[in-house]
């Protein structure tokens, strides 16, 4: 569906679930104008909301992880309607968020929070302090494969530390969105602090250039170099996180059961529409044979359909967009043509559902190995040792995250991969510990969520440097002499001259 096909009312589009098609909902696309009104309402809020403080903008996020944690069923339940993926999953999505909403408010003061700096040997007669201080008014465009975690990694983090937000949710899943806001505003009516803009692309384009301080954008690669292209009119900074084509390695030593099934969930999960998921697996040549045994019977009991149709509890949920099947098959076809074999699964597609599958035989320079699927399919492919298994895994142009199976070497490993992330023996676990920074490297993006890092994200350094007496030599006068920068020759030889 794009907006243009639907038979929605002008200014209008309809959302549709992808597994039965039945429309679920009819929003606004709003325009420039309705943008830069939304923006203008966000700073005039910014100003009390950044009034309030830490510890009241505290109980008000902690207001909110209450409303979101009584109301989670019903949340699930929109984003299950919207995109697709089974109730229990949409469920552990909103639930992961709550540690977040916990962790920002808890700990913004002490991340962002005044502290002094040493001035230094020569700077004896200076005192300085460091602040992290709001932007203002931050612009959010989600994606829709996690409407919920994924834009509120930005949302959390900015609020707490004191921003507005107008957010942009995805076309496919404004109704999320909307749910968001609205159960936001319960806790926090007195300002639209959190404001809602829907549409397509041209409504996030509208959003870059009305004159927020910042831009969080999460979606494709090629999205973010068009959101670049118009912050850069405005010089809008941008935190982008973006693609993956995350790598999972086995060793020799690994638990391989452990290991099988956290790549099949990693990989299949969501309909493998995970920026983190796995798409390819790295394992030892010793012990690839039993590993495959072990994914093949895993992967082979799973079965793609619709929890909203006649397919009701399957595991796997379908393709939310429907351009996405295309790539999939297209990726699927390649490898087939390219000699490779189906281990387990089938890669059926029909209409928006597609079976998982588990290829061998792939080669390294395939579509199904260097693009991202962002479908429930998974390369296999083994490897002579862990020092081929990491070349490989960098060997992308995406280095968002991995994961390393060891018994005895996996932190080793892990600190050999280039990628924001890694987990060691298990999948997806750095995306659910608040406290540490999320996000890529290359053609994944760069900035930061979550943690102290995504708390800053959201901020400006603030620096004030105070005399507190004369400083013993004047050294930025138009009155030094002689004998003060003799001094100073002399201090520096020192200092630093023996280095
Ligand atoms: P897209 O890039 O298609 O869209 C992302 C967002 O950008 C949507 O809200 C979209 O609006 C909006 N948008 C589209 N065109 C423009 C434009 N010209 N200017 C401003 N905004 C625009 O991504 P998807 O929604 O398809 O999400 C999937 C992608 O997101 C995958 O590549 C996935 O890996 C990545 N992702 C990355 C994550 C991370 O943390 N690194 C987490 C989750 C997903 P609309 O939908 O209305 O067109």
């Amino acid at each position: 569906m794009t907006l243009q096909d639907t038979l929605a009312p002008a200014g209008t589009f309809e959302v549709r679930n992808p597994g039965t098609g039945d429309v679920v909902g009819t929003y606004s696309v709003h325009t420039a104008e309705d943008v830069a009104a939304a923006v203008e309402r966000a700073r005039l809020a910014a100003d009390w909301w950044q009034g309030l403080g830490y510890d009241e903008r505290r109980r008000r996020l902690d207001r909110f992880r209450g409303v979101l944690a009584r109301r989670i069923n019903q949340l699930a339940g929109v984003i299950s309607e919207e995109m697709g993926k089974p109730h229990g999953d949409a469920y552990l999505e909103v639930a992961l968020v709550l540690d977040h909403l916990a962790w920002a408010g808890r700990n913004a003061e002490k991340v962002l929070g005044k502290r002094r700096a040493p001035a230094g040997l020569l700077n004896a007669h200076l005192g300085a302090t460091v602040e992290y201080q709001a932007l203002g008014v931050v612009g959010v465009i989600g994606p829709w494969n996690y409407p919920v975690f994924t834009p509120m990694g930005s949302i959390v983090y900015a609020l707490a530390a004191g921003n507005t937000i107008v957010f942009k949710p995805s076309e496919f899943t404004p109704g999320v969105g909307a749910w968001l806001v609205d159960a936001f505003a319960q806790v926090v009516p007195e300002q639209p602090v959190l404001q809602l803009v829907t549409g397509d692309g041209s409504t996030g384009a509208a959003l870059c250039r009305a004159g927020v301080d910042k831009i969080a954008f999460t979606g494709s690669t090629a999205t973010a170099k068009r959101v670049m292209a118009t912050c850069a009119e405005t010089l809008t900074p941008v935190v982008a996180e973006c693609g993956g084509k995350d790598a999972l390695l086995v060793d020799e030593d690994a638990d391989l059961r452990a290991a099988a099934e956290a790549a099949a969930w990693g990989g299949i999960a969501n309909a493998g529409q995970s920026c983190i998921g796995v798409e390819r697996i790295y394992v030892h040549a010793k012990v690839h044979d039993e590993f495959a045994r072990i994914l093949g019977e895993v992967v082979g009991g799973l079965r793609a359909g619709s929890d909203a149709g006649s397919d009701a509890g399957a595991p796997v949920g379908p393709i939310t967009m429907p351009g996405q099947v295309e790539i999939i098959r297209r990726h699927l076809d390649d490898a087939i043509a390219g000699g490779a074999q189906l281990l387990a699964g089938t890669g059926e597609i029909t209409g928006q559902t597609v079976q998982p599958a588990v290829l061998v035989g792939v080669p390294d320079d395939c579509s199904a190995v260097t693009e991202e699927t962002f479908g429930p399919t998974l390369v296999l492919r083994a490897v002579q040792d862990m020092d081929e298994a990491v070349a490989l895994t960098n060997a992308s142009r995406y280095h968002l995250g991995a994961s390393v199976f060891s018994r005895s070497n996996g932190t080793a490993i892990a600190d050999r991969i280039r990628s924001g992330m890694v987990a060691v023996n298990s999948v997806f676990s750095f995306a659910v510990v608040p406290s540490v920074p999320f996000g890529g490297v290359g053609d994944s993006g760069f900035g930061r969520i979550h943690g102290e890092d995504g708390l800053r994200e959201f901020c400006y350094a603030h620096t004030v440097v105070r005399q507190r007496f004369r400083p013993p030599l004047p050294l930025m006068s138009f009155g030094r002499t002689p004998q003060v920068e003799d001094r100073l020759a002399k201090i520096v030889a020192l200092v630093h001259g023996g280095k």
